[in-house]
């Protein structure tokens, strides 16, 4: 287990990327599952699901770590209908100012190994 998980560190240090074989039935299946049910959920999630506090100070950060470019800081904080909800913009809030709804933890998550710089860059 510990080798298999240093293969893996290994591979995403030399940041490995694994050609995935996608065939036409899969293209076919995910644009049929996106359109139909992903979509349509993502978007209600977006719309309805997140929150920004009074303790955000318009860094942009946020913005800059979405993969989907679904935010804009002018003066405040705007999300579109492009969400992807991987939580980026939540995790790396660092006034912690992005909550759900019902949702007030003070709790985040980085991993320790992947910078904000890593990470803007990825989206660049
Ligand atoms: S990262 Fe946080 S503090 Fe910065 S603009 Fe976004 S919500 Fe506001
Ligand atoms: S959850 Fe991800 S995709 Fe959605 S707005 Fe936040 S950073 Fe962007």
């Amino acid at each position: 287990m510990d080798g298999q998980i240093e293969a893996m560190l290994d591979d995403l240090r030399a940041r490995k990327e694994t050609p995935v074989k996608i065939t036409a039935i899969n293209k076919l299946q995910m644009s049929v599952i996106s359109k139909r049910l992903a979509v349509p959920i993502l978007r209600k999630d977006t719309a309805q699901g997140y929150l920004v506090n009074d303790s955000c100070t318009q860094c942009g950060i946020c913005a800059k770590v979405c993969p989907a470019d679904n935010i804009t800081v002018t003066d405040k904080v705007r999300f579109s209908d492009r969400c992807e909800v991987c939580y980026a913009c939540l995790h790396n809030c660092p006034q912690n100012a992005i909550h759900l709804r019902k949702e007030a933890s003070p709790v985040r998550f980085r991993n320790e190994h992947i910078s904000l710089k890593d990470i803007i860059e990825a989206n660049e």
